[in-house]
């Protein structure tokens, strides 16, 4: 065949289902979606070439044609074939769960029930709430709970606004108003909303109580939202329809959640990777020594071999954190730093003394290090 082969490109088979194919499309759109791989441009040819296959396989006659004619029988129509953002998926059953903000573009919440959407209807704002963290609930994950105060659908009237929609009057239904002026350079004609029935060529005849014909009410609500382990600070995630109620029934907005990650008091985060500075001190350095470090699942030992040099990392794996988009966790990075004893006794000076008599050369490092070139 030639061309390309969509099902090569999303890994499933000539045979696979629509679910596999979808399941196939999720993950790899992920995987290799342009804001998670900002420093790879090669992921946005791919993640084209999978957004082109899956708009191929999730519709029956495409894939038909494609299956008999192969891909470059949709080059003919003239229409390119690469730009396939916008394609509807809700070809594919639609529903996808809450997903990361990322993918929000391709599994837009607003494209599912607008073919049945009134024109009286409108789709409810976008919230934005934000929400604080710490290090540890990163590693773990959690939940928090948001209140929230927005607009909900009216339980009097289930959002409808009322009973008995009809045309409006005023603009016959055509939702705007034309006006005609004179004016010494011709006539000029201009169009606006229709005041009566607020642009939309509908009116209602039993308004309702509780919402005043809009179809929302205010009221607090509280959310649990659920926090995946891994994330990073800064990430937004979605939560479809919790945003505002749509005017008249019409389709819920999104919410979107901010994560901030609070800083951590010792640990530092270096993407999955936990990074620590210990200190140590000079006889634990010399003569090697267990030592108890903090980690983000309590104290763990560490081992600090004979002859550490100060600022010597060591890594301990497994001790970061999870990572977000697979299996797997970081290392926690521990950095010693050789104290060095500010105040000290007669007695301890004069042992020090001693070790230095002992050690000779060794001592002063530089002076052996300067022997090799003078
Ligand atoms: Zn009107
Ligand atoms: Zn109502």
């Amino acid at each position: 065949m030639a061309g390309k082969d969509y099902y090569d490109t999303l890994g499933v088979t000539r045979d696979s289902s629509k679910e596999e194919i979808r399941k196939a499309y999720k993950k790899l759109a992920k995987k290799y979606h342009p804001d998670l791989n900002k420093d790879d441009s090669s992921a946005e040819k791919k993640f084209k070439e999978i957004n082109e296959a899956a708009a191929i396989l999730s519709d029956d006659t495409k894939r038909q044609q494609f299956d008999q004619y192969g891909s470059e029988s949709f080059k003919q129509g003239g229409r390119s074939s690469a730009n396939y953002s916008n394609f509807d998926f809700s070809s594919f059953g639609g529903n996808f769960d809450d997903i990361f903000d990322h993918l929000g573009d391709i599994f837009g919440g607003s494209f599912g029930g607008r073919s049945s959407q009134k024109r009286s209807q409108r789709r409810g704002h976008d919230l934005q709430a934000e929400i604080e963290i710490t290090l540890d609930e990163v590693a773990k994950g959690t939940k928090k709970v948001l209140q929230i105060r927005k607009n909900e659908k009216c339980s009097d009237c289930e959002g409808k606004g009322g009973t008995g929609l009809e045309s409006c009057s005023n603009c016959h239904g055509s939702g705007s108003i034309r006006d005609a002026r004179r004016t010494p350079f011709g006539i000029f004609q201009t169009t606006s909303p229709c005041r009566t029935c607020a642009g939309s060529g509908e009116v209602i005849r039993n308004v309702c109580g509780g919402c005043k014909g809009n179809g929302m009410v205010k009221s607090e609500k509280k959310l649990e939202v659920d926090i995946p382990e891994g994330i990073e600070n800064g990430s937004r995630l979605r939560l479809s329809d919790e945003g505002e109620a749509g005017y008249r029934g019409g389709p819920s907005g999104d919410l979107y959640v901010i994560v901030h990650v609070k800083p951590h008091e010792i640990f530092e985060r270096h993407d999955e990777d936990i990074y620590l500075e210990v200190p140590i001190s000079i006889v634990e350095a010399s003569l090697g020594d267990k030592i108890e470090v903090p980690t983000l699942d309590g104290k763990a030992s560490l081992k600090i071999p004979a002859g550490t040099q100060s600022e010597t990392i060591f890594k301990m794996k497994g001790k970061g954190l999870p990572y977000l988009h697979s299996y797997g966790e970081g290392d926690q990075l521990v950095k010693v730093i050789v104290q060095t004893p500010e105040k000290l006794s007669k007695k301890q000076k004069k042992l020090v003394e001693e070790l230095g008599k002992e050690l000779g050369d060794k001592v002063e490092p530089s002076k052996s290090f300067f022997k090799k070139f003078f």
